[in-house]
């Protein structure tokens, strides 16, 4: 049956079915945030094979995502800049501080298994990521605002999805799958790679870093699967989570360059396809997304912002390519996906 669908009303299909299930799963949710004094952010590269929520065991809708190729952003950017205000002033409404996990990635296999945003340099991806980490800690120091905001720098090993965890100065590192599994170890571990971190923060980062120790050498072992790229769509604008791993290329629209993730991301379906690792005749499907909280203005905005997205990715991938556009938007409250019929 699902050979027969497209790989639109299969995406449709999935978000639906993950609608559902983020319905059913709000007060294990509310539970979750409830013991939690801090939102969680994690800035990281558009490659299909970083599955950090999953990962870290993490719930799905707490954590924040945001990605480019590369995982390249810089708070001068006024797009990213207004959105990290945004993202800050709605936490600290709330009561609650942040934590931004800024990451890079690379695998254990090889040079050429590791960042294509940074040309496969993962000194580079590093030097990216400690900036942002630096640029976070400067503007919201100590005392900027009512609740405390913080900001570290992660790898992200991709073939066992290890994450590896830098202290304050990048001179040592912490390796998830050589920490032991007890709270007495984790926490001496984030004293000693940040002593300065506000306790709050240390006990929401806790139950982060433990779920990854925990996912170590388990399911998400197969590293055959996540070694080599084998997405098969672009999304831009706003992440459809229903997805699953390595299956989409997501780039988040605060980036002033965002044609050029773009044309990376084409770049890397279109390798994928022509090794064979996903079918051959396929069309390339680029979705664009944006996503609203309120009904009216705010939803007809959106709309407008996944339309225009769609056109940028017109422009920046051309006629080129087989290529399928779609747009839609997100309702935040309960993770609907409605397409724009409108649009093709
Ligand atoms: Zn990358």
């Amino acid at each position: 049956m699902q050979q027969e669908l497209g790989l639109w009303p299969r995406v449709l299909q999935w978000c639906k079915e993950y609608s559902l299930l983020f319905a059913q799963r709000a007060d294990v949710r509310s539970e979750i945030l409830k013991r939690m004094c801090t939102n969680v952010a994690v800035v990281k590269c558009m490659d299909g094979r970083l599955l950090v929520a999953e990962a870290a065991g993490a719930e799905p809708g707490i954590l924040e995502v945001i990605r480019t190729a590369g995982g390249i952003f810089n708070l001068g950017w006024p797009a990213f800049g207004q959105y990290v205000a945004e993202y800050v002033r709605r936490s600290q409404e709330k009561g609650r501080g942040n934590l931004f996990l800024v990451t890079y990635h690379f695998s254990r296999s090889g040079e050429k298994f590791g960042c294509r945003g940074h040309g496969y340099d993962t000194d580079s991806g590093i030097a990216a990521a400690a900036k942002l980490v630096e640029q976070i800690r400067r503007v919201y120091r100590d005392g900027s605002c009512p609740f405390p905001v913080d900001a570290i720098l992660m790898g992200i090993e991709t073939d066992h999805q290890e994450f590896i965890f830098h202290d304050r100065d990048n001179r040592r590192t912490a390796r998830m799958s050589e920490t032991p599994d007890d709270l007495e170890s984790i926490r001496g571990l984030i004293e000693d790679l940040y002593p300065d971190m506000p306790v709050s923060i240390r006990w929401d980062l806790l139950p982060f870093m433990q779920g990854n120790i925990r996912r170590q050498g388990k399911a998400l072992d197969n590293s055959n699967t996540y070694r080599e790229h084998r997405e098969r769509v672009i999304v831009v604008g706003h992440a459809l989570a229903a997805m699953p791993g390595n299956f989409a290329i997501v780039i988040s629209d605060h980036e002033p360059k965002i044609g050029r993730s773009v044309r990376i991301a084409a770049d890397i379906i279109k390798g994928n396809r022509a090794a064979g690792r996903i079918p051959e005749d396929e069309r390339l499907l680029v979705i664009a997304s944006a996503a609203f909280w309120e009904e009216g203005a705010p939803r007809f905005l959106a709309e407008e912002r996944a339309r225009t997205l769609a056109s940028f990715c017109r422009e920046a991938i051309g006629e080129l390519e087989q290529v399928e556009y779609r747009a839609c938007v997100i309702r935040r409250s309960d993770r609907r996906v409605l397409p724009l019929e409108d649009f093709v």
